[in-house]
Protein backbone atom coordinates (compact mmCIF):
# COMPACT_ATOMS: atom_id res chain seq x y z
CA UNK A 1 0.00 0.00 0.00
CA UNK A 2 1.02 3.46 -1.11
CA UNK A 3 1.84 5.79 2.47
CA UNK A 4 -0.71 8.51 2.36
CA UNK A 5 1.45 11.67 1.53
CA UNK A 6 1.51 14.12 4.07
CA UNK A 7 2.50 17.60 2.71
CA UNK A 8 2.92 19.42 5.87
CA UNK A 9 5.83 17.00 6.48
CA UNK A 10 7.47 17.69 2.77
CA UNK A 11 7.23 21.89 4.02
CA UNK A 12 8.95 21.18 7.63
CA UNK A 13 11.66 19.25 5.69
CA UNK A 14 12.09 22.22 3.15
CA UNK A 15 12.08 24.62 5.97
CA UNK A 16 14.65 22.55 8.17
CA UNK A 17 16.72 22.30 4.98
CA UNK A 18 16.46 25.92 4.57
CA UNK A 19 16.74 27.13 8.16
CA UNK A 20 20.72 26.35 8.69
CA UNK A 21 22.65 28.54 10.91
CA UNK A 22 25.98 28.50 12.83
CA UNK A 23 24.40 28.95 16.55
CA UNK A 24 26.15 26.86 18.82
CA UNK A 25 23.68 27.59 21.67
CA UNK A 26 21.18 25.08 19.47
CA UNK A 27 21.48 22.05 21.27
CA UNK A 28 18.49 20.85 19.86
CA UNK A 29 16.93 22.71 16.58
CA UNK A 30 13.96 21.49 13.50
CA UNK A 31 13.15 18.12 13.72
CA UNK A 32 11.99 16.79 17.24
CA UNK A 33 9.32 17.35 19.41
CA UNK A 34 10.66 20.70 20.88
CA UNK A 35 14.24 22.87 20.45
CA UNK A 36 16.28 22.42 23.01
CA UNK A 37 18.34 25.66 23.91
CA UNK A 38 21.74 26.90 25.67
CA UNK A 39 20.87 30.08 27.34
CA UNK A 40 24.15 31.79 28.55
CA UNK A 41 24.82 31.75 32.23
CA UNK A 42 24.02 34.72 33.80
CA UNK A 43 21.29 36.47 31.61
CA UNK A 44 17.56 36.79 31.31
CA UNK A 45 15.44 34.97 28.41
CA UNK A 46 13.18 37.43 26.60
CA UNK A 47 10.56 36.07 24.81
CA UNK A 48 8.30 38.52 22.03
CA UNK A 49 5.63 36.76 20.09
CA UNK A 50 3.24 38.45 17.14
CA UNK A 51 1.04 37.25 14.64
CA UNK A 52 0.20 38.96 11.01
CA UNK A 53 -3.02 37.86 9.36
CA UNK A 54 -3.56 38.37 5.81
CA UNK A 55 -5.68 41.52 5.29
CA UNK A 56 -5.66 42.63 8.39
CA UNK A 57 -1.48 43.47 9.05
CA UNK A 58 -0.32 43.47 5.50
CA UNK A 59 -2.21 44.16 2.28
CA UNK A 60 -3.29 41.21 0.11
CA UNK A 61 -1.12 41.63 -2.59
CA UNK A 62 2.34 41.93 0.16
CA UNK A 63 4.51 39.43 -1.63
CA UNK A 64 4.97 36.18 -0.11
CA UNK A 65 8.98 37.74 0.81
CA UNK A 66 8.07 40.48 2.46
CA UNK A 67 5.41 38.74 4.64
CA UNK A 68 8.38 36.07 6.16
CA UNK A 69 10.82 39.55 6.71
CA UNK A 70 7.90 41.52 8.03
CA UNK A 71 6.70 38.53 10.47
CA UNK A 72 10.33 38.56 11.77
CA UNK A 73 10.77 42.31 11.88
CA UNK A 74 8.02 42.78 14.11
CA UNK A 75 8.89 40.46 16.82
CA UNK A 76 12.92 41.49 16.65
CA UNK A 77 11.44 45.16 16.88
CA UNK A 78 9.94 44.10 20.78
CA UNK A 79 12.98 42.91 21.63
CA UNK A 80 15.02 45.54 20.31
CA UNK A 81 12.36 48.04 22.26
CA UNK A 82 13.14 45.36 25.69
CA UNK A 83 17.35 46.42 25.13
CA UNK A 84 17.69 42.47 24.20
CA UNK A 85 20.24 40.64 22.04
CA UNK A 86 18.08 38.17 19.62
CA UNK A 87 18.87 35.02 19.54
CA UNK A 88 16.32 32.27 18.36
CA UNK A 89 13.05 32.19 16.71
CA UNK A 90 9.92 29.84 16.12
CA UNK A 91 7.57 30.18 13.37
CA UNK A 92 3.90 29.07 13.26
CA UNK A 93 3.06 28.82 9.49
CA UNK A 94 -1.26 29.04 9.15
CA UNK A 95 -1.68 28.48 5.34
CA UNK A 96 -4.42 27.96 2.71
CA UNK A 97 -2.48 25.12 0.61
CA UNK A 98 0.94 23.46 1.01
CA UNK A 99 2.63 25.64 -1.72
CA UNK A 100 6.11 24.96 -1.52
CA UNK A 101 6.88 27.79 -4.02
CA UNK A 102 4.93 30.41 -1.30
CA UNK A 103 7.05 28.70 1.23
CA UNK A 104 10.39 29.11 -0.58
CA UNK A 105 9.77 33.00 -1.35
CA UNK A 106 8.24 33.13 2.57
CA UNK A 107 11.07 31.76 4.04
CA UNK A 108 13.87 34.29 1.46
CA UNK A 109 13.18 37.24 3.75
CA UNK A 110 12.59 35.68 6.90
CA UNK A 111 15.82 33.91 6.49
CA UNK A 112 17.60 36.66 5.17
CA UNK A 113 16.32 38.95 8.50
CA UNK A 114 17.29 36.28 10.40
CA UNK A 115 20.85 36.09 9.28
CA UNK A 116 21.24 39.37 9.00
CA UNK A 117 20.80 39.48 13.40
CA UNK A 118 22.17 35.73 13.27
CA UNK A 119 18.91 35.00 14.69
CA UNK A 120 18.51 30.74 14.47
CA UNK A 121 14.84 29.10 13.42
CA UNK A 122 14.38 26.63 16.02
CA UNK A 123 11.28 25.36 15.26
CA UNK A 124 7.43 25.93 14.89
CA UNK A 125 4.09 24.22 13.34
CA UNK A 126 2.67 24.17 10.28
CA UNK A 127 -1.00 24.20 9.81
CA UNK A 128 -3.82 24.13 7.03
CA UNK A 129 -5.69 27.70 7.58
CA UNK A 130 -6.51 30.93 6.34
CA UNK A 131 -2.87 32.61 5.71
CA UNK A 132 -1.58 33.72 9.13
CA UNK A 133 1.85 34.05 10.02
CA UNK A 134 3.07 33.82 13.73
CA UNK A 135 6.26 34.17 15.07
CA UNK A 136 7.79 34.30 18.87
CA UNK A 137 11.21 35.64 19.35
CA UNK A 138 14.03 35.05 22.33
CA UNK A 139 16.72 36.80 23.27
CA UNK A 140 18.61 37.73 26.64
CA UNK A 141 19.29 40.80 28.56
CA UNK A 142 22.25 41.27 31.18
CA UNK A 143 19.94 40.79 34.54
CA UNK A 144 17.92 43.59 35.47
CA UNK A 145 18.87 46.31 32.58
CA UNK A 146 15.69 45.13 30.48
CA UNK A 147 14.22 48.37 28.67
CA UNK A 148 10.98 48.96 30.59
CA UNK A 149 7.61 51.24 29.66
CA UNK A 150 7.27 52.15 33.29
CA UNK A 151 10.49 54.41 34.38
CA UNK A 152 9.36 57.81 32.49
CA UNK A 153 9.97 60.47 34.99
CA UNK A 154 8.56 64.31 34.25
CA UNK A 155 11.65 66.22 32.83
CA UNK A 156 12.66 63.63 30.95
CA UNK A 157 13.45 63.76 27.03
CA UNK A 158 11.71 62.06 24.20
CA UNK A 159 13.20 60.47 21.45
CA UNK A 160 12.71 58.69 18.09
CA UNK A 161 15.10 56.88 15.93
CA UNK A 162 14.65 57.07 12.13
CA UNK A 163 11.71 58.76 10.62
CA UNK A 164 8.13 58.08 10.79
CA UNK A 165 5.21 57.90 8.85
CA UNK A 166 6.70 56.40 5.90
CA UNK A 167 4.30 53.53 6.27
CA UNK A 168 1.36 54.77 7.35
CA UNK A 169 1.59 56.76 3.79
CA UNK A 170 2.01 53.67 1.55
CA UNK A 171 -0.72 52.27 3.45
CA UNK A 172 -2.62 55.29 2.81
CA UNK A 173 -1.75 55.70 -1.03
CA UNK A 174 -2.57 51.96 -1.18
CA UNK A 175 -6.02 52.47 0.12
CA UNK A 176 -6.43 54.74 -2.15
CA UNK A 177 -5.96 52.45 -4.57
CA UNK A 178 -3.58 55.13 -6.60
CA UNK A 179 -0.01 54.66 -7.40
CA UNK A 180 2.08 53.39 -4.45
CA UNK A 181 5.71 54.98 -3.97
CA UNK A 182 8.20 52.42 -4.04
CA UNK A 183 10.47 54.24 -1.42
CA UNK A 184 7.07 54.07 0.92
CA UNK A 185 6.01 50.78 0.58
CA UNK A 186 9.55 49.17 1.24
CA UNK A 187 9.32 50.81 4.36
CA UNK A 188 5.78 49.16 5.39
CA UNK A 189 6.96 46.15 4.02
CA UNK A 190 10.29 45.64 5.33
CA UNK A 191 10.49 47.75 8.46
CA UNK A 192 14.11 47.73 9.97
CA UNK A 193 14.26 46.35 13.98
CA UNK A 194 16.96 48.60 15.64
CA UNK A 195 18.91 46.28 17.14
CA UNK A 196 21.86 47.99 17.47
CA UNK A 197 20.18 51.35 18.88
CA UNK A 198 18.23 48.59 21.66
CA UNK A 199 21.02 47.23 22.80
CA UNK A 200 22.88 50.22 23.53
CA UNK A 201 19.86 52.01 25.15
CA UNK A 202 20.11 50.05 28.46
CA UNK A 203 22.59 52.42 30.39
CA UNK A 204 21.01 55.41 29.03
CA UNK A 205 17.18 55.45 28.41
CA UNK A 206 14.43 55.60 31.33
CA UNK A 207 11.72 54.11 29.36
CA UNK A 208 11.42 52.56 25.37
CA UNK A 209 9.23 51.50 23.73
CA UNK A 210 8.61 50.36 19.36
CA UNK A 211 5.93 52.51 17.53
CA UNK A 212 4.09 50.00 15.94
CA UNK A 213 0.07 51.43 16.63
CA UNK A 214 1.49 55.61 16.00
CA UNK A 215 3.86 56.99 17.95
CA UNK A 216 1.24 58.84 20.24
CA UNK A 217 -0.84 55.90 20.83
CA UNK A 218 2.54 54.09 21.94
CA UNK A 219 3.98 57.09 23.82
CA UNK A 220 0.61 56.73 25.19
CA UNK A 221 1.23 53.79 26.67
CA UNK A 222 4.59 54.89 28.30
CA UNK A 223 3.29 57.45 30.31
CA UNK A 224 0.15 55.20 31.20
CA UNK A 225 3.04 52.59 32.68
CA UNK A 226 5.05 55.29 34.02
CA UNK A 227 2.34 57.37 35.20
CA UNK A 228 3.60 60.63 33.59
CA UNK A 229 2.30 62.44 30.47
CA UNK A 230 4.52 64.00 27.65
CA UNK A 231 4.78 66.97 25.00
CA UNK A 232 5.55 66.36 21.64
CA UNK A 233 6.71 69.28 19.20
CA UNK A 234 4.92 68.10 15.86
CA UNK A 235 7.61 70.06 14.17
CA UNK A 236 10.32 67.75 15.48
CA UNK A 237 9.31 64.41 14.44
CA UNK A 238 11.83 63.35 11.57
CA UNK A 239 10.28 63.27 8.24
CA UNK A 240 11.65 61.71 5.38
CA UNK A 241 12.17 63.61 2.26
CA UNK A 242 9.38 61.45 0.43
CA UNK A 243 6.79 61.88 2.97
CA UNK A 244 6.80 65.64 1.62
CA UNK A 245 6.56 65.08 -1.64
CA UNK A 246 3.69 62.75 -1.81
CA UNK A 247 1.39 64.62 1.00
CA UNK A 248 0.33 67.93 2.26
CA UNK A 249 1.50 69.08 5.70
CA UNK A 250 -2.02 68.18 7.05
CA UNK A 251 -1.76 65.00 6.07
CA UNK A 252 1.60 64.47 6.97
CA UNK A 253 1.47 65.25 10.54
CA UNK A 254 -1.26 62.73 10.68
CA UNK A 255 0.58 60.05 9.09
CA UNK A 256 3.66 60.81 11.63
CA UNK A 257 1.92 61.15 14.92
CA UNK A 258 -0.60 58.72 14.50
CA UNK A 259 0.27 56.39 11.41
CA UNK A 260 2.06 52.90 13.02
CA UNK A 261 4.01 50.26 11.52
CA UNK A 262 6.80 52.16 11.65
CA UNK A 263 8.79 49.78 13.76
CA UNK A 264 11.06 52.87 15.30
CA UNK A 265 12.44 53.16 18.69
CA UNK A 266 10.91 55.68 21.28
CA UNK A 267 12.33 56.13 24.41
CA UNK A 268 12.98 58.74 27.40
CA UNK A 269 16.61 59.56 28.54
CA UNK A 270 17.17 62.13 31.94
CA UNK A 271 17.46 65.31 30.14
CA UNK A 272 21.24 65.65 31.20
CA UNK A 273 22.03 62.66 28.48
CA UNK A 274 21.62 64.40 25.15
CA UNK A 275 25.50 63.86 24.76
CA UNK A 276 25.21 59.84 25.19
CA UNK A 277 22.44 59.49 22.90
CA UNK A 278 23.67 61.39 20.18
CA UNK A 279 27.28 58.63 20.41
CA UNK A 280 24.42 55.69 20.32
CA UNK A 281 23.50 57.60 16.81
CA UNK A 282 26.91 58.34 16.07
CA UNK A 283 28.09 54.37 16.66
CA UNK A 284 24.52 52.73 15.41
CA UNK A 285 24.77 55.25 12.05
CA UNK A 286 20.87 55.62 12.84
CA UNK A 287 19.67 59.25 13.39
CA UNK A 288 17.94 59.89 16.71
CA UNK A 289 15.69 63.10 17.01
CA UNK A 290 14.11 64.58 20.45
CA UNK A 291 10.65 65.07 19.82
CA UNK A 292 9.66 66.28 23.31
CA UNK A 293 9.56 65.95 26.86
CA UNK A 294 7.74 63.50 29.37
CA UNK A 295 6.01 66.17 32.27
CA UNK A 296 3.49 65.86 35.11
CA UNK A 297 0.32 64.69 34.18
CA UNK A 298 -1.36 61.99 32.18
CA UNK A 299 -1.73 63.05 28.70
CA UNK A 300 0.16 62.81 25.98
CA UNK A 301 -0.43 66.04 23.89
CA UNK A 302 1.19 67.56 20.62
CA UNK A 303 1.75 71.32 19.64
CA UNK A 304 2.51 73.04 16.35
CA UNK A 305 5.13 75.41 15.41
CA UNK A 306 3.21 78.06 17.10
CA UNK A 307 2.93 76.33 20.50
CA UNK A 308 -1.02 75.62 19.66
CA UNK A 309 -2.30 72.01 20.72
CA UNK A 310 -3.06 69.87 18.27
CA UNK A 311 -5.79 66.35 18.08
CA UNK A 312 -5.56 64.10 15.61
CA UNK A 313 -9.36 62.31 15.00
CA UNK A 314 -8.08 58.72 16.39
CA UNK A 315 -4.91 58.28 18.41
CA UNK A 316 -3.58 55.38 16.80
CA UNK A 317 -3.43 53.12 14.15
CA UNK A 318 -6.56 50.65 13.24
CA UNK A 319 -5.88 47.63 11.55
CA UNK A 320 -7.69 46.65 8.08
CA UNK A 321 -11.59 46.88 8.20
CA UNK A 322 -11.99 44.89 5.17
CA UNK A 323 -11.00 41.38 3.88
CA UNK A 324 -7.97 41.97 0.51
P1 LIG B 1 4.81 17.72 16.68
O1 LIG B 1 3.64 17.02 16.06
O2 LIG B 1 5.61 16.88 17.61
O3 LIG B 1 4.47 19.07 17.22
P2 LIG B 1 5.52 18.72 14.09
O4 LIG B 1 5.30 17.70 13.04
O5 LIG B 1 4.52 19.82 14.27
O6 LIG B 1 5.83 17.97 15.47
O7 LIG B 1 6.93 19.41 13.86
C1 LIG B 1 8.08 18.65 13.63
C2 LIG B 1 9.29 19.51 13.79
O8 LIG B 1 9.29 20.54 12.81
C3 LIG B 1 9.37 20.22 15.14
O9 LIG B 1 10.73 20.30 15.52
C4 LIG B 1 8.83 21.58 14.84
O10 LIG B 1 9.34 22.54 15.73
C5 LIG B 1 9.31 21.79 13.41
N1 LIG B 1 8.43 22.69 12.63
C6 LIG B 1 7.15 22.49 12.25
N2 LIG B 1 6.67 23.52 11.52
C7 LIG B 1 7.67 24.42 11.47
C8 LIG B 1 7.81 25.71 10.90
N3 LIG B 1 6.81 26.32 10.24
N4 LIG B 1 8.99 26.36 11.04
C9 LIG B 1 9.99 25.80 11.73
N5 LIG B 1 9.94 24.58 12.29
C10 LIG B 1 8.80 23.89 12.17
MG1 LIG C 1 3.24 20.48 16.00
Amino acid sequence: MKPPTRPEFDLIARIRQRASHGRGDVVLGIGDDAAVLAVPAGRQLVVAMDTLNAGVHFPGDTAPGDIGWKSLAVNLSDLAAMGAEPAWCTLSLSLPSADPAWVDAFLEGFLDLARLHDVALVGGDTTRGPLSVCVAAHGWVEPGTALRRDGARPGDLVWVTGTLGDAAGALAQWRDGGGVDARLRARLDRPVPRIAVGRALPPVASACIDVSDGLLADLGHVCAASGVGAEILLDALPCPEVLRECFDAAARRRLQATGGDDYELCFTTRGTLRDAVAAIAADTGVDIACIGRIVAGREVEAFDAEGRPWRPDRPGHEHFTTQE
